[in-house]
């Protein structure tokens, strides 16, 4: 299995599982696409009822893929979450903007509006971009061995492309939570109501699919506006427009780095961010 994403069904459930465990599940837009792909071919089949996201390995995601022989920023892909021009070829905010609009924040609102429920079922990081997957899904199950993190600050940038910090977690623990870019374990997640279960690793996928089978035997229409009628308060209670002007924010900061610095990034990698979010 050399594929970036593997798509397979399981009764009801379709699973959905990123498939880079050598990189951690590191996520490039070949695995985007491919991710987008697989969420279009579950919401297509009527037999599927819920779709269940995973990671390969040990780590369900570190990230963007900032760093990985993969990596692949500077590849064109047939465009799909929006008509903003391909980035390729641009530069400053003109490449910057129009790629993180279709791969970061477009892709993960058009996930989040998959008409069906979608479980992320998460082990292990959880980090940066990883919390942007497992937060357009519906539930999130986690093992204890799971930990969630935004170490972004570091570059200067609040908040990764898809904000959703005040609205999964409250505003008060999101503040502490990107300035000090700190691990956020599992059961504490589950204090927060960030996520919905904790389980023990071992039991992850039993408990996962336990929980999709439940789902999986309600009335698909029954499922599309409950989900719908959900999302919709999300976005009354501000979710949409907030990610909105916070993605200005995210933009003036990449530029601030590119204008002062050596790159939209502050100079920092996978390496650097990991190294220092340990302690
Ligand atoms: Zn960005």
């Amino acid at each position: 299995m050399t594929d970036v994403v593997h798509y397979e069904r399981r009764g009801a459930a379709a699973v959905v599982t990123m498939n880079r465990p050598d990189y951690r599940n590191a996520q490039n837009s070949a695995m985007t696409y491919a991710l987008d792909d697989a969420f279009y071919r579950a919401a297509a089949d009527d037999d599927v009822k819920v779709v269940v996201l995973a990671g390969a390995g040990k780590h369900f995601s570190a990230g963007h893929d900032i760093g990985t022989p993969g990596r692949d920023v500077d590849s064109s892909f047939d465009r799909r979450a929006g008509l903003w021009w391909d980035h390729v070829g641009k530069e400053g905010v003109e490449n910057r903007y129009a790629r993180e609009s279709e791969v970061y924040l477009g892709m993960c609102r058009r996930w989040r509006e998959l008409p069906k429920p979608t479980i992320a079922m998460v082990q292990g990081a959880c980090i940066a971009g990883g919390l942007m997957l497992a937060w357009c899904c519906d539930l999130i199950v986690a093992s204890d061995d799971a930990f969630f993190a935004d170490p972004v600050v570091r570059m200067g940038i609040p908040g990764v492309e898809y904000f959703a910090h005040p609205w999964v977690m409250g505003p008060r623990f999101a503040k502490e939570f990107l300035f000090t870019g700190d691990r956020v374990g599992a059961e504490r997640a589950l204090a927060l109501g960030m996520i919905n279960r904790v389980v023990p690793r071992a039991e992850l996928e039993t408990e996962t699919f336990a929980l999709a089978e439940k789902i999986g035997a309600m009335p698909r229409l029954g499922l599309a506006l409950t989900k719908k009628a959900v999302n919709q308060a999300e976005d009354l209670m501000g979710l949409r427009a907030g990610m909105d002007s916070v993605f200005g924010l995210h933009h003036a900061a990449h530029a601030h780095n590119a204008e002062v610095g050596r790159d939209s990034l502050a100079g920092q990698n996978a390496r650097t961010l990991r190294d220092e979010g340990k302690h």
